[in-house]
């Protein structure tokens, strides 16, 4: 990959409000015309991440690279061709058509003005005779959404940042957004990048998913989290380990954390084997009693991502449907997850 194929690369970007950091990422690239997927607890600073991506405000540290040049917010280049759509799209006071018209008409960009609209609105399958003329305030919240992603289409945008689309519409809205956006990557080769709560919606359109957690990212996709309080596992000096313990009564054992201020341990998906036995136990392997919440198919690769609770933890595996059918997993099933106590990182 050469650095034309880039559309951003973040370079140790971190961001404060205040004196509180709510960013930290050492190095990220995103690929012209790909999908990437956000995922992360609220507060966990996908918003500021959109907000960057968008220029709309400039990092406490680092650097933002896009197309290979450092850019900064509100560069003349880079409003014409980033877009940032909100959870809560801004819409003019005025009709549909001119909410849509509007950009073009700023760029006096107006051939086939009506024809280009009609398409934009056919794009985000609303019928142009039956909304082309509604006021901004006769549309449910997917159709004004809808209309916020026609109007920022019709520009052909290089970038598109999404933020929860699918927070506030009906499922018909987000298939349809899932599909203009889609389109959008297919013939224009936009770069997506898409914050969401949804994960089933996100897997269905994204080529690759990043885990936001307190700021920081993860970039092989969702990652678990496990969070205090944690104690020593003995009072030995020798053995720095900690262990969580569960409501339940089941313990799981970390290796120690680097320093003092690691409060929350990630274990990566494709560090823990899910098996239906117990094996002999050697206090080093993790092996927790859980059962399964959901699966998801992750339509780009044909995979499977399962979700298991461990009492009032949840822990997600990427599994193909070999491993699924070879184990007969399905929801509701009780399983056994295992892990290495070894096989965890502290932040
Ligand atoms: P997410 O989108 O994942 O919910 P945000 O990016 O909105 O997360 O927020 C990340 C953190 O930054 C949170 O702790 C939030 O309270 C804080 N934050 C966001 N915007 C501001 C702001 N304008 N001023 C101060 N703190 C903010």
């Amino acid at each position: 990959m050469t650095k034309k194929d880039l559309t951003y690369h973040l370079k140790k970007i971190s961001h404060f409000y205040g004196n509180k950091k709510v960013l930290e990422i050492d190095n990220l690239e995103i690929k012209k015309g790909t999908i990437t997927g956000l995922i992360g607890p609220n507060g966990s600073g996908k918003t500021t991440l959109l907000r960057l991506l968008a220029f709309a405000e400039k990092p406490s540290f680092g650097q933002i690279f896009y197309k290979d040049r450092q850019e900064f917010p509100f560069s003349p280049t880079i409003r014409s061709k980033v877009t940032l759509l909100t959870q809560k799209p801004y819409l003019l006071r005025r009709t549909v058509f001119e909410n849509i018209a509007y950009g073009l008409k700023i760029r006096k960009d107006i051939k086939q003005l009506e024809e280009r609209v009609e398409k934009a609105l056919n794009n985000v399958g609303l019928n142009y005779q039956n909304f082309a003329q509604r006021k901004w305030h006769e549309l449910s919240g997917g159709e004004a959404q809808r209309v916020a992603m026609a109007a920022r289409l019709i520009l052909k945008p290089e970038v598109l940042l999404l933020d929860e689309p699918t927070a506030s519409v009906d499922t018909e809205s987000a298939k349809l957004i899932r599909k203009a956006s889609l389109k959008a990557r297919d013939i224009w080769g936009t770069t997506l990048i898409i914050a969401s709560h949804d994960l089933q919606w996100l897997y269905s359109i994204s080529d690759k998913q990043l885990s936001l957690f307190k700021g920081n990212i993860f970039t092989s996709g969702m990652e678990n989290i496990i969070t205090g309080p944690f104690e020593r596992l003995s009072e030995r000096e020798s053995d720095k380990r900690f262990v969580k313990k569960l409501k339940d009564g089941q313990i799981i054992t970390l290796k120690a954390p680097q320093n003092k201020e690691c409060t929350t341990a990630i274990v990566k998906k494709k560090n823990i084997t899910i098996e239906l036995e117990k094996s002999s136990d050697n206090g080093i392997y993790n092996q927790l009693t859980g059962h399964i919440v959901s699966m998801l198919l992750e339509e780009k690769r044909g995979d499977i991502m399962v979700t298991v609770a461990v009492h009032d933890l949840s822990f997600v595996l990427r599994l193909s449907s070999d491993q699924i059918n070879s184990l007969s997993l399905y929801p509701g099933k009780k399983v056994l997850l295992k892990f290495h106590s070894s096989e965890v990182e502290w932040i």
